[in-house]
Formats: structure tokens, sequence, C-alpha cells
């Protein structure tokens, strides 16, 4: 089943969605922006419509960070006390564990807009993975507020 991750532009609070757009905030109960439902592939925001979407292995960023540091340090170890085989050895067992991980992660779909995340969908192909140069020029962009 697909679900939706967005902030509530009204009342500022996340919430799950799972019906297809307009998707309504559990919180507040106001509908977000009017947006296409996907067609199938994905290639909207559920939450605001904007077509400024990338993909991205949902994976958790801390764990991530923490197998990194890890690894590192178990190789620290492997050289200190295995010598450079040993040390090389482990890196490059962290790093095969590592693709591993991000290839049996699920793929998600997230705004750069809205930052809004999209599980279970199938994105539309002209989506690519995240992209700095979009982001830089999507960010600040706050999504207005039509219920003014
Ligand atoms: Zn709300
Ligand atoms: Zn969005």
């Amino acid at each position: 089943m697909s679900s939706v991750e967005a902030l509530c532009r009204h009342c500022r609070q996340t919430f799950v969605a799972t019906a297809p757009p307009p998707l309504v905030c559990s919180h507040c109960g106001r509908p977000q922006s009017e947006a296409r439902a996907p067609q199938p592939l994905l290639d909207e925001c559920q939450a605001c419509g904007c077509p400024m979407l990338y993909r991205q292995r949902d994976f958790n960023r801390s764990l991530g960070l923490v197998l990194v540091i890890l690894s590192g340090l178990l190789a620290l170890a492997g050289y200190a006390w295995g010598g450079f085989w040993v040390g090389t050895g482990v890196l490059v067992a962290a790093t095969l564990c590592d693709r591993l991980l991000v290839v049996t992660r699920a793929e998600v779909v997230v705004c750069y807009r809205c930052h809004a995340i999209h599980r279970g969908f199938q994105p539309h192909s002209r989506l690519v993975f995240f992209d700095l140069a979009t982001h830089d020029a999507y960010r600040g962009q706050d999504v207005p507020d039509q219920s003014a």
C-alpha cells in the first residue's frame, strides 16, 4: 500500500495519508493542495502538486552514519593489530555490507518543495535521484498557504 508522509500546510504537523489527493491532514482535518493522483506512475507531489520530485533510498540516515563510523573504527583496529590486509579487508567488507543495505532498501520519492515522502509508489521514469542544484533552487521556497 502506498502512503504519503507530509507536513500539513495549515497546522504544521506531520501526518501520513494513504488516500489519493487531495490529502487530508489527520490533525486538523483540512485538505492540502489539489494534486493529480498517480496514473499509474507518480510524477507529481501528492501533498503540494509540485512536479519536482526526487528518488531516494528509504534509508535511516543516523543508522547509516553509525555504520560508517563503526566500520572506520574497525578498519583502524584492523590496521593497527592485523596490518594492512586485515584493515583493508574490513573496509572492503564494510563497503559490501553498505552496498547490500542500499540495494535492499525500498525506494521513496521526496518532494523538493514540501519534502513530502511518498512510499510504495511507482515513480515516473523522469524522476531521478537527488540533485543538489535543484534542491538549492527550491530551498527557501515556502509552500504558500491557500487557506488565508
Ligand atoms: Zn493539519
Ligand atoms: Zn510537495
